[in-house]
């Protein structure tokens, strides 16, 4: 991480990955309809390798780890439970081999932490509250024992479970991020995504348990901006970006109208003059957008 932190001190920009998820079902990789991209560390590993080594060679400064959808509370309705320990292993390996194969310098491993569920009726796969946090905090430790870097707390859109996965992960000592997912309400609000409370009021009540970085992520594009001033009037910490294009019909991605790696990059480059210093993106965005803002707004490596 140390490469990272010097980046960000000398104000350099930090580039994260593209989509894992969207960019396995691209190549053709099952989604499970109920947790998603899991059982591709199983059925396709070589295809979930490639996807990181493509990031890599894209020029990222960290991949993340396909482990999204490898918290129990995924797991769970997918009767994929008993592979929980083994899966949030493998995702782990595949980043670190996709490492040493193909990066030519530094590059971070980011484990993914979800606390959020595809379940229709998250009642049923979520624990009590008590338990939540063990899950949480048994993936955390598992990520972290397994060699990540740092932990990406992704697509926070519930407050009580975020804060949770957040509480979870700060106990491993390893920096954590968090990334909060937004849309837009009838009324024009920036909201949590899929909840009610808007991202200002998200934001606020989890700010204070921990975390080094805040990010918008997980959104359109187009409400990406707003969003990000929002969170820039409440997160004191390093702010980034990371948007998504296209949509969900669960278990899959509809990638049609999605942006081109050209506008998407005039979007990033907003980001940027906005203060964004970390920046990549979620579902939709692969390695041809992230080749564009590394050719745009990353420096060339030195390896002086
Ligand atoms: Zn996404």
């Amino acid at each position: 991480m140390k490469f990272i932190e010097d980046k960000l001190q000398h104000k350099q920009l930090v580039l994260l990955d593209g989509a894992t998820g969207t960019e396995l079902e691209k190549r053709g990789v099952p989604m499970n309809s109920k947790a998603w991209s899991a059982e591709a560390i199983l059925s396709h590993p070589h295809i979930v390798q490639a996807v990181h080594e493509d990031y890599i060679n894209a020029g990222v400064d960290i991949i993340t780890v396909n482990s999204f959808s490898t918290a129990r509370h995924m797991l769970l309705p997918a009767g994929l439970m008993g592979q929980f320990r083994h899966l949030n292993r493998e995702a782990v390996k595949l980043a670190v081999q996709a490492r040493e194969k193909a990066a030519t310098g530094p590059v971070a491993i980011a484990g993914s932490i979800a606390p959020t569920t595809f379940c229709g009726d998250p009642t049923k796969c979520y624990p009590p509250l008590d338990e939540a946090l063990s899950w949480y905090a048994e993936q955390a430790e598992l990520l972290a024992a397994s060699g990540v870097d740092l932990l990406l707390i992704e697509m926070i859109e519930d407050i009580e479970q975020g804060s949770l996965a957040v509480q979870a992960a700060c106990t491993t000592g390893l920096p954590v991020w968090l990334g909060f997912s937004c849309r837009r309400n009838d009324t024009g609000d920036i909201m949590l995504w899929g909840r009610e409370q808007t991202l200002t009021e998200g934001v606020e009540a989890i700010a204070g348990i921990g975390g080094s970085a805040a990010f918008i992520m997980h959104t359109e594009v187009a409400d990406s901006a707003e969003a990000f001033s929002l969170l820039k009037t409440c997160w004191q910490g390093t702010l980034g970006v990371y948007a998504h294009s296209g949509r969900f019909v669960m278990p899959n991605w509809e990638f049609n109208g999605i942006i081109s790696p050209e506008e998407y990059a005039v979007a990033a480059g907003r980001w940027i003059k906005m203060g964004a210093q970390i920046i990549g993106g979620c579902c939709g965005i692969g390695p041809a957008h992230i080749r564009e803002l590394k050719k745009q707004y990353c420096p060339a490596r030195s390896f002086s």
